[in-house]
């Protein structure tokens, strides 16, 4: 029988009351394990108002003691990792210690998070005026709501909500249905924590939650993470109903290997970037752009069998590199894209297609693949598959690789290898993407940096955590001084000047 996955809202678990349920799946067995309440617009403003209702309190809350509570979640974070890591397994499907390694990229977040009352310090001017002193403070939004997707149920919500609520925001979290379980146990942990009823929930939901959270009033910010199309819907939504966004979209990462590159150390790279977590990761790499026909042959030599060694297994399997897809339609996606690509001509070196897990017939596994002579006008160039599925695009030049990253619709990470210190200078200069890895696969930036592409990679101003998450869930107030003494008498009626 299928779990029931319900809601949190005010400090409980709540059953959903629409009627309408999403079934969630074991993708390395591919048996339905749970059944997911899909929140009805009443239900996602039952939470706003929770939220709302938390909020004077919990902003009123000083900034150490709100640190505290964080500090609190973080330690039970680090004792029961194994816990949380056996639950995004289980519903997402990734090897275990993938699912530890985003729990630790998010608890990261957390501790940054835990500094608040250094991150929240405002400016200060003596003298603006003779006499008259200027101060500026961030304060918190209100109530900031959550929008995440499936590739990372614990690691995407905590980029935002431990600087969401550092900050002092109350926050509605509406993570991906197809692994929601991870959203429900971080909901019960910062309870535990000592974190006040209402200041953090969760509803479950689709499409119908998401315009519920858009349209809601007394949501005043919305961080998404997600595919470009939805993003881009997002974004636009937010800025019709009047609502601060960062909206991060889809991404398609290339990563050029120039012929100095140490090849071995590349090919290494390449592997856990196009490959791990089954390429369902929006930094993973999946275009890899060899400079020269030597070094694209000599790639492809090294890169061949070791996609065909690739250890594919449940999530559970200590050995495995590499585990099944999320869904089944995902999956009968991937293939798909393959399928495009060899009609497009482009050269199949290595076709995960026909790949059947032993035991496991009904989960939805796919072998690595390879493509070789992938050109910038095909398909599997141009969309992001977010599969295991690596193409290499041939480049003549430096500045033919550069051209094809910077002409690409998407700008999320990209990476060169090189031991040319000049040619990597120039790379990070002049490359229209918002993270750059030299010698570095997937540059993902810490907790103390902020996290985001460019073009149709992010739609909003700021980035995720890092400084740019505290300006996203603040808003600035200047307050300008002057004490008796210093009144003249009398009404001004021109324009202030400072005297
Ligand atoms: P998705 O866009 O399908 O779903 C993301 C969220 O949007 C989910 O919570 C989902 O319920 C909701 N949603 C889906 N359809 C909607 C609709 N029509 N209207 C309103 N809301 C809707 O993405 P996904 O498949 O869960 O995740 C994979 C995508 O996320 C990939 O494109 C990947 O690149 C991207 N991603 C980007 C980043 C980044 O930092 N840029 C990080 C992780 C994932």
């Amino acid at each position: 029988m299928p779990t029931d996955i319900p809601h949190f809202i005010d400090g409980r678990r709540v059953a959903g009351r629409s009627g309408r349920t999403g079934a969630v799946f074991n993708p390395a067995t591919g048996e339905q394990t749970g059944s997911v309440a899909l929140a009805s617009a009443e239900e996602v403003h039952e939470a706003v108002a929770a939220a709302k209702k938390a909020f004077p309190e919990w902003a009123a809350t000083t900034p150490l003691r709100r640190a505290r509570i964080l500090n609190r979640f973080l330690r039970i974070l680090e004792e029961r990792a194994d816990e949380l890591a056996a639950v995004i397994t289980a519903e997402h499907g990734k090897v275990l210690s993938d699912a530890k390694g985003e729990i630790q990229r998010g608890m990261e977040v957390v501790e940054f998070a835990t500094a608040a009352p250094h991150l929240l310090k405002g400016e200060v001017t003596e003298n603006v005026g003779t006499r008259v002193d200027s101060h500026s403070v961030r304060q918190p939004l209100g109530v900031v709501a959550g929008i995440t997707p499936f590739n990372f149920p614990a690691m995407v919500p905590m980029w935002m909500f431990p600087v969401a609520l550092a900050c002092g925001n109350c926050f509605v979290l509406k993570p991906s249905e197809r692994d929601p379980s991870a959203a429900l146990l971080l909901a019960a942990w910062l309870k535990e924590a000592g974190l006040p009823d209402g200041v953090f929930n969760v509803v479950n939901g689709d499409k119908e939650a998401v315009d519920a959270i858009l349209f809601d009033p007394d949501v005043s910010a919305v961080s998404f993470v997600g595919s470009t199309p939805i993003a881009r819907y997002i974004y636009e939504t937010a800025a019709r109903t009047g609502k601060r966004c960062q909206a991060l979209g889809g991404a398609k990462n290339h990563m050029i290997i120039m012929p100095d590159a140490d090849l071995d150390q590349a090919v290494d790279a390449l592997m856990g970037a196009a490959y791990g977590s089954a390429g369902e990761r929006c930094m993973a790499v999946s275009v890899a752009v060899p400079v020269g026909e030597k070094t694209a042959d000599a790639l492809i030599a090294k890169l061949e069998p070791r996609v065909r060694a690739l250890k594919i297994g449940p999530g559970t399997d200590p050995d495995a590199e590499m585990g099944p897809l999320v869904t089944k339609q995902h999956l009968e996606r991937v293939r798909g894209y393959i399928d495009a690509g060899v009609a497009e001509g482009a050269k199949l070196v290595v076709d995960g297609r026909g790949f059947k897990m032993q035991g496991y017939e009904n989960g939805y596994f796919i072998g690595g693949t390879l493509f070789d002579h992938v050109t910038t006008d095909m398909k599997i160039y141009k969309e992001e598959i977010f599969g295991p599925v690596l193409a290499v695009a041939r480049a003549d030049s430096f500045e033919t690789a550069a051209r094809m990253i910077n002409e690409h619709e998407y700008g999320n990470g990209t990476a060169i290898f090189t031991r040319d210190g000049d040619a990597a200078r120039e790379f990070a200069h002049q490359i229209q993407v918002g993270m750059v890895g030299i010698n570095v696969p997937i540059p993902v930036p810490m907790a103390f940096h902020s996290f985001g592409g460019w073009k149709a990679s992010l739609f909003g101003d700021h980035h995720m955590h890092g400084p740019e998450g505290v300006r996203f869930y603040t808003r600035l107030k200047t307050i300008t001084t002057r004490w008796p003494t210093g009144i003249r008498a009398g009404a001004d009626f021109v324009m202030p000047t400072m005297r």
